[in-house]
């Protein structure tokens, strides 16, 4: 008799973004191999290779965006951000604007960074025994900055012009060489819901909130930051944080990441935008490998995406091109579906959805703590000693081979 098993349905799409290079090959291996033989996959899919941005001027990832915020959940691979070297090796109109930058301006929002902690993968730093959440602000600062480039002396100032006409200028000092000038803001509106959503995020899960910036040097910007952070906390949360146990506090920024390392993890760190995109590639590959972190982006308006947090893998993809092997680590991208299919599932009230997630995820962590089948990035540091390194496509297969025995069940 052949059994003919029932793939799961969907309700609503996700919104599917695509990406570049090797991510984007290990995108369609994942969907092609782990999902689409069990789910019924529904998706609206908007293509973010570099060359369709450049086609349509970008406007596919204003599209994107403007998708997920009407169907509430998308899943996005790594992009290119391009910089002159990508103009010049994809033949492109111009350097367009970070993808991830331009989407997260749109959904505004906190991007939650967490490790994928599995027992035989060791963080470098001895003492991280539980996850270190990375909470980044996902909107403005240098990411929707303006820029200078000046080639002689002269002066600058910043000028602010309200609505109802009053005017604030701030100088410079007077400049005697050439130089570059840097501007960038934030909102509060942005900024309070940053705020409220690790606040929140951290008594969910019971755990410590940080929250680091520079006020000492920047006496104005951060200091803002550090002011709404205190003000909901006061509000809102202290009365909260004291029956779950937990604590809220505020540190430089250069103490914290000292403290850091000295704690055994369990905490959320929270980061304004550029701190985090630093510190959260840090922290990840300290618990072994950027394929090892997931990512997701809250959104005050309810709408959410799961990503990668690494990038395309470009060194790979070359030799991939070439028909060499690569052992390219493809569980960040599995995980970006496991959590928006996850979501989906948990929205539309599909636990067939849920349990699939589940066990795709409980898939991979078989094959690599079970078997010790891993790819090269965290082969390495496997303790016990890996078993086998595999191919970025053994892998999946591995995955896959877990994931059937499990669907049996
Ligand atoms: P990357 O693609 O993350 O790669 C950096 C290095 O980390 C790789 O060369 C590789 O090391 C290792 N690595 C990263 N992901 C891996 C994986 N899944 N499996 C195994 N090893 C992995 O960063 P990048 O080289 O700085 O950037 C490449 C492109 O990605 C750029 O165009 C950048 O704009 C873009 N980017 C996109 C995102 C995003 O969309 N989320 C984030 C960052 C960067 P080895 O070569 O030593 O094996
Ligand atoms: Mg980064």
């Amino acid at each position: 008799m052949v059994l003919v098993m029932q793939k799961i349905e969907m309700d609503k799409p996700i919104v599917e973004i695509d990406g570049d290079e090797m991510a984007r090959i290990l995108w369609h291996w994942v969907k092609e191999k782990l999902i689409l033989p069990y789910v019924d996959l529904k998706t609206e899919y908007y293509d973010l290779g570099i060359k369709k941005r450049d086609e349509t001027n970008d406007q596919i990832t204003v599209q994107a965006a403007e998708a997920i915020k009407k169907w509430g959940v998308g899943v996005k691979c790594s992009t290119i951000t391009p910089d002159k070297a990508r103009v010049k090796e994809y033949n492109l109109k111009k350097e367009w604007k970070s993808p991830n930058a331009t989407i997260r301006a749109i959904l505004d929002g906190t991007l939650f960074r967490a490790p994928i902690i599995l027992q035989n993968i060791k963080p470098a730093v001895r003492f991280w025994r539980k996850p270190i959440i990375i909470a980044r602000h996902a909107f403005g600062d240098i990411y929707d900055g303006v820029g200078i480039k000046f080639d002689e002396p002269g002066t600058a100032e910043i000028v602010y012009k309200s609505k109802s006409g009053k005017e604030v200028k701030v100088p410079f000092r007077e400049f005697n060489d050439s130089g570059i000038i840097q501007g960038i803001y934030n909102l509060d509106t942005s900024i309070r819901s940053f705020a409220k959503a690790c606040f929140n995020y951290a008594l969910e899960r019971k755990l410590d909130l940080w929250f680091a910036a520079k006020d000492t040097i920047s006496k104005v910007y951060d200091a803002h930051f550090k002011e709404i952070f205190e003000e909901i906390y006061e509000n809102e949360f202290k009365e909260k944080y004291k029956q779950a146990g937990i604590n809220y506090n505020y540190y430089l920024i250069d103490d914290a990441v000292g403290r850091l390392m000295r704690t055994e993890g369990g905490l959320i760190f929270a980061l304004k935008n550029y701190d985090g995109d630093v510190i959260s590639d840090l922290v990840a590959s300290s618990y072994g490998s950027l394929a090892l972190i997931t990512s997701e982006l809250y959104s005050p308006k309810g709408y959410y995406m799961s990503e990668t947090a690494h990038g395309t893998v470009q060194r790979h993809y070359y030799r991939y091109l070439k028909g060499e092997p690569t052992s390219t680590n493809s569980t960040a991208i599995i995980f970006a579906w496991t959590y928006a299919l996850r979501k989906r599932g948990e929205l539309d009230g599909l636990p067939k959805l849920i349990d699939f997630a589940n066990k795709l995820e409980m898939a991979v962590k078989k094959t690599i703590e079970i078997d010790r089948i891993m790819t090269q990035d965290i082969a390495r540091i496997s303790e016990p000693p890996v078993n086998k390194v595999v191919t970025s496509e053994e892998f999946i297969d591995a995955v896959g081979n877990h994931l059937k025995t499990l669907m049996s069940k």
